[in-house]
């Protein structure tokens, strides 16, 4: 569901003087309409303010789905996500002011179908040398972005604050799924080296690390594997993303790991919505009191509206605190989302300052937490 875009910021005054391009593109409709926010003019030139003063990082996204591109394999799933578009997608975070997102290449993606409960699953196994291969081609994607200057760079904190400066958009390399590391933890070296700086480590593929929250688990936590993987992405620097990860494992992690760590993408359970991607206010707490952040996710999953999604961001910064929560849109793969277009990024800052957050709390939500994360990473 994507906001619509006719007419409305036509409409609006000297506010938007400084954002050409956004008052080019006639972005979001500010009042009523498809996101349910009902935010006013002045409220809007508040978020993209913020933005224009403080970094935002989406925390795990795929833009215009770049894992695809040159995909040798395809399958029904892939097919039916249709061709990449990240010109489409940079242009379109660029208006909407994204400073940084982690775009992930999925590892397990040749792997992938619909399970039948509308979620997704594992259809096969890898064949000898492929998760490896696999990861070197979507490696190579993003790498020829950043080569070509359609996004900056984005290897550290720096990268990111000179993105903000120069207006642009950086590329935080970032793999979903542990997969491609197989036994060989010589390959968490090289990823960092790659420009790598976050690892989901378990995706939808049960795999060598442990098991998803969408499978019925085999193991009751990390594999011994796992543990040492987790420690080896602690020494290289590379963030631990445990979205996607069993509660079993996660818990495991926290055990093991000496970094703060990120679930870059999911929400709290409520009475009235269950869902195995979600989680537990115990297991979001468990890894924000580590030092961790949750990533909040627009997806379809007890949410219908942009408004609907800016209330689960705001419960789970009264759960864990507004030191730990982020933004993680999982665009352009997300299920069923409420918010699929980057041009509309300025509007969760100027909802969350109209739901009364102040600005340094926005700011951290909106970056300065993952910043942080990204920080800590490396003594
Ligand atoms: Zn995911
Ligand atoms: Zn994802």
């Amino acid at each position: 569901m994507t906001l619509s875009r006719r007419g409305a910021l036509a409409g609006l005054g000297a506010g938007l003087a400084a954002w050409p391009a956004l008052a080019q593109k006639q972005m979001f409709d500010p009042v009523g309409g498809a996101s349910g926010l009902n935010l006013s003019e002045v409220q809007i030139a508040a978020g993209q303010a913020l933005l224009a003063r403080h970094p935002s990082v989406d925390v795990h996204a795929h833009p215009g789905r770049f894992f695809l591109r040159d995909l040798m394999r395809q399958n029904a799933t892939t097919k039916a996500m249709g061709a990449p578009f990240e010109a489409k997608a940079l242009t379109d975070m660029s208006v909407g002011h994204v400073t940084a997102a982690l775009f992930n290449c999925v590892s397990d993606a040749v792997l992938l179908e619909a399970s039948k409960t509308g979620g997704l699953t594992f259809a096969r196994q890898f064949d000898p040398g492929e998760a490896w291969a696999d990861y070197q081609r979507q490696i190579g994607v993003l790498k020829a972005m950043v080569k070509r200057g359609d996004a900056a760079r984005g290897l550290d904190g720096r990268d990111i604050a000179q993105a903000l400066k120069a207006h642009r958009t950086a590329a935080v390399f970032a793999v979903e799924g542990g997969d491609f590391i197989e036994d060989k933890l010589e390959r968490i070296a090289t990823a960092y080296a790659d420009g790598v700086r976050s690892i989901t480590i378990v995706h939808y593929h049960p795999n060598q690390i442990g098991d998803p929250q969408t499978e019925a688990p085999r193991t009751p936590g990390l594999t011994p594997l796992g543990k040492d993987i987790v420690r080896t992405l602690n020494k290289s620097g590379i963030v631990v993303d445990l979205a996607h990860s069993s509660f079993g494992v996660t818990k495991d992690a926290v055990e093991v790991s000496t970094r703060p760590m990120m679930i870059s993408h999911t929400n709290l359970k409520r009475p009235d919505v269950d869902h195995p991607r979600l989680v537990s206010v115990e297991h979001a707490r468990l890894v924000a009191s580590h030092g961790g952040i949750i990533g909040s996710v627009p997806s379809g999953i007890g949410q219908k509206t942009v408004a609907d999604w800016i209330q689960s961001i705001l419960r789970l910064i009264e759960t864990v605190g507004v030191d730990h929560v982020a933004i993680g849109t999982d665009m352009d793969a997300n299920f069923m989302p409420v918010f699929a277009d980057y041009a509309d990024w300025p509007l969760i800052p100027s909802a969350l300052l109209a739901r009364g957050l102040g600005e340094a709390d926005v700011a951290k939500v909106m970056g300065g937490n993952f910043l942080k994360l990204m920080a800590a990473q490396k003594a």
